[in-house]
């Protein structure tokens, strides 16, 4: 029965079978270029208008520049972020104790302190009964140090963190309540990365949109369900760690992994006002839905920050032209995070202005305006 259904089907349309691949051989006549070889160049002439500098001052809320400890990097770095208009970084490397003080008094000591704002680590390994307290005090004590903000938080929590008895240290574990409160008592936003791009946890198959880049590294695979949590489950209990703590200011690193699903976190920021996202590493999936995501951007433009994660230089202008311009199909910077090409957003000046520095400096008070003052 099932097998006459579809010839039915088809004679009620008027269609014959064959006809419709009759013209088009089912294999390439010569052997097939491999998914690294194939790279064909677009033939496309429309107009391009490069960006190598941000329309507006900004604040990258996701700085990765290395360690700050010597002068030679930090004039680097500020030489670099002149260059591209960004006048504030947020140190978001882990940091803490005496590793996050020289950072500071290297920083200080240069001349550039309005250029750099620190986040402080949290150290959770091996979490058990009493590591909650000692943790907020060690926050406490990077804080009156100069932290302004806790993180970045890093995708091993929730991922591979372990307990003190050997389980997985999961996102909303509630030793690590006291931890949460009193980033909101301090005022200090909760900076973290929670999981990674959700095809990472889906099988390596021919389907996977990000198959090159898992087959090239393999530490990338969270797809063993005997050793990681899918997908789901993390971010549900990033969820209810959100939830949880709705006096804490939270910025979700990477839009929570959630830019191939923009509704999912407009549902995240209708429900916690509190929450707030971060677009490092994900441009790819932004400049290719240029017109949703620039509805998307319009309507959350209190809650977008800019960060760009790893520092290269480089880099930073292809977030500069999807953001300002309207310019289409061009290229992206890194081959295995995505093999299409990008559109501009035509980010309006307002919204702009927001999530390159707007909320960065409502978030950390502590920002120095100066550089934002003419803007
Ligand atoms: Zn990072």
């Amino acid at each position: 029965m099932n097998k006459a259904a579809p010839v039915l089907l088809l004679v009620t349309v008027g269609l014959t079978p064959l006809s419709l691949n009759a013209q088009r051989p089912t294999e390439p006549t010569l052997p097939p270029p491999s998914i690294t070889e194939y790279r064909p160049e677009s033939t496309l002439v429309v107009p391009a208008n490069e960006v190598p500098r941000a329309k507006f001052p900004v604040v990258d809320f996701h700085g990765h520049p290395g360690n700050l400890t010597s002068l030679e990097t930090v004039e680097r770095v500020v030489a670099a972020m002149d260059e591209l208009n960004v006048q504030v970084m947020v140190q978001a490397i882990p940091s803490s104790g005496t590793r996050l003080t020289r950072q500071i008094d290297a920083v200080r000591a240069s001349g550039y302190s309005e250029r750099f704002v620190f986040f402080a680590s949290l150290d959770l390994e091996n979490v058990g009964p009493g590591s909650g307290a000692r943790i907020a005090s060690q926050l406490r004590e990077d804080v009156r140090n100069g932290a302004v903000g806790v993180g970045e938080i890093q995708k091993s929590f929730g991922l591979t963190t372990r307990k003190a008895d050997g389980s997985r240290l999961q996102l909303d574990d509630p030793e690590l309540d006291v931890v949460w409160e009193t980033a909101g008592q301090l005022g200090i936003p909760v900076f973290i990365h929670s999981g990674d791009p959700p095809e990472f946890f889906e099988p390596l198959d021919y389907e996977n949109e990000r198959w090159l880049e898992m087959a090239l590294f393999p530490n990338r695979q969270f797809n063993d369900l005997s050793r990681f949590p899918s997908f789901d489950e993390l971010m549900a209990e990033r969820d209810r760690l959100i939830a949880g703590h709705p006096n804490t200011t939270w910025v979700l690193a990477h839009m929570g992994w959630h830019t191939q699903d923009l509704g999912r976190l407009g549902e995240i920021f209708d429900r916690h006002p509190n929450v707030h996202a971060e677009v490092g590493a994900v441009l790819y999936d932004l400049g290719r839905q240029p017109r949703f995501a620039r509805e998307f951007f319009t309507k959350y433009s209190d809650r977008i920050l800019f960060g760009k994660d790893s520092f290269r230089p480089e880099e930073y202008p292809y977030y500069w032209r999807v953001f300002e311009t309207a310019d289409e199909y061009f290229d992206y910077y890194r081959d295995y995070h995505a093999f299409w090409k990008l559109y501009g957003m035509d980010l309006p000046e307002d919204v702009l202005r927001r999530v390159y520095y707007g909320n960065a400096l409502r978030i950390i008070p502590r920002i120095s305006t100066l550089g934002f003052l003419d803007n």
